[in-house]
């Protein structure tokens, strides 16, 4: 390789980072790293990680001028940085405009509505009166979201009617608009993925069905079970849309709602690799991780297609045992099939530490493998 060949930033040194290292080492190109410390998960693993500040723009600007172009693991870099980074002539994919749809609930409503995307009814409320009013309107139900600064179902309320009025303040507490919406009855929760290019080019990959245990990722199928091909083409045709009216470079990921009545209502829109497509690396001819790469240098895109019929991927949480290795050889000893994923966390109750996949054909067995490694390893069975 010789110093044409670009250098790709990526500023966030979490596990997205961290799972895009072995992508950027097949396609020959080179990985920096902005973390906030030398013991992050992405930082253990890069070439010469750049231990900096993110909301810093000086540190921002610094990490740039060795880059060819800038991406991200996660949506907290504040949008006047990256707006002050482009004005300065840096390359910054996703840029800052389609980003701000990830970062601001309430901008991403407004947006997905005014193109005629289906969403769950929602509104600005101000106050607790205005809570009240909006539960009246829609059947006693709610959630309530901060428009920015949530993740993994940090600020995410749901309330009701004889919801104490110390927690319906509490979202107003974080001193950002607060969104209100219709608690949506749904059968199940989809994911769709696109990677999309700046010339346009986009992919889009089997969609996943995902479950979600107290705000967290626990589980994916690929691909969701059950449903005929014209709907799973319709939430495809969602997530492609989105990606180019919102002009979006690199991964897209579309959490989406199938609701009991059929409907598909968008929640929640990330831009970059996502939990959902954990499962690409061993199940997808492309991982989501290369796709995002190939996407931000705008080369051309590797198919998204599953290499089996399906594939499951189960997260590993944190349990009580902080030793996890004796636990991690006897799921490699009684399952040679199965593909474990460390992010180089410390073991913590809750905290994503890994993931597991398993892939083939018969949807029962995979689901019992996956569910019973992720479960030995956090010490929930013994045998
Ligand atoms: P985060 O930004 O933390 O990922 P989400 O907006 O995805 O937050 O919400 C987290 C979880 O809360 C969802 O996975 C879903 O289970 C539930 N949820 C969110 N919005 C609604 C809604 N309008 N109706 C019903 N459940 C919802």
């Amino acid at each position: 390789m010789n110093a044409l060949w670009p250098v790709v930033g990526m500023v966030g040194g979490g596990q997205l980072a961290r799972m895009t290292q072995p992508a950027a080492t097949a396609l020959g190109v080179r990985l920096a790293v902005l973390a906030a410390s030398e013991r992050e998960s992405a930082a253990q693993v890069v070439r010469d990680p750049v231990v900096a500040d993110e909301k810093a723009l000086a540190d921002l600007m610094t990490f740039a001028k060795g880059c060819d172009v800038l991406t991200f693991d996660h949506e907290h870099v504040p949008p006047e940085h990256l707006r002050a980074m482009e004005a300065a002539g840096v390359v910054v994919r996703p840029g800052s405009e389609a980003l701000l749809h990830a970062q601001d609930k309430g901008v991403m409503r407004e947006r997905l509505t005014a193109i005629g995307i289906p969403c769950p009814e929602h509104r600005i409320v101000v106050d607790a009166d205005d809570v009240a009013a909006f539960l009246g309107e829609h059947g006693g139900r709610a959630v309530l979201k901060t428009t920015r600064g949530g993740y993994d179902g940090k600020g995410v309320w749901l309330v009701d009617t004889q919801t104490p009025a110390e927690t319906v303040a509490e979202p107003f507490l974080a001193g950002v608009p607060v969104l209100a919406e219709e608690r949506v009855e749904y059968a199940r929760e989809l994911s769709a993925l696109v990677a999309r290019s700046p010339h346009g080019q986009a992919v889009v990959y089997p969609v996943v069905e995902s479950v979600q245990r107290d705000g967290i990722c626990v589980e994916t199928v690929a691909p969701a079970p059950g449903m005929p091909g014209p709907r799973a083409v319709e939430v495809q045709r969602i997530a492609l849309s989105i990606a180019a009216e919102l002009g979006i470079v690199g991964v897209l990921a579309v959490e989406m709602f199938e609701t009991t009545g059929g409907e598909f209502l968008v929640n929640e829109l990330a831009m970059r690799p996502h939990n959902t497509g954990h499962w690409t690396i061993d199940g997808a001819v492309t991982s989501q991780f290369e796709n995002h790469l190939r996407a931000v240098l705008d080369l051309p895109l590797g198919s998204p297609d599953a290499r089996a019929p399906y594939t499951v991927m189960v997260n590993i949480l944190g349990g009580e045992l902080p030793d996890i290795y004796p636990a991690y050889r006897h799921v490699m000893a009684r399952d040679p099939g199965l593909k474990v994923h460390w992010y180089g966390k410390e073991v913590r109750p809750g905290r994503k530490v890994g993931h597991v996949t398993a892939y083939g054909s018969d949807l029962a067995e995979l689901r019992e493998r996956a569910w019973h490694a992720a479960d030995y390893i956090r010490g929930d069975i013994d045998e």
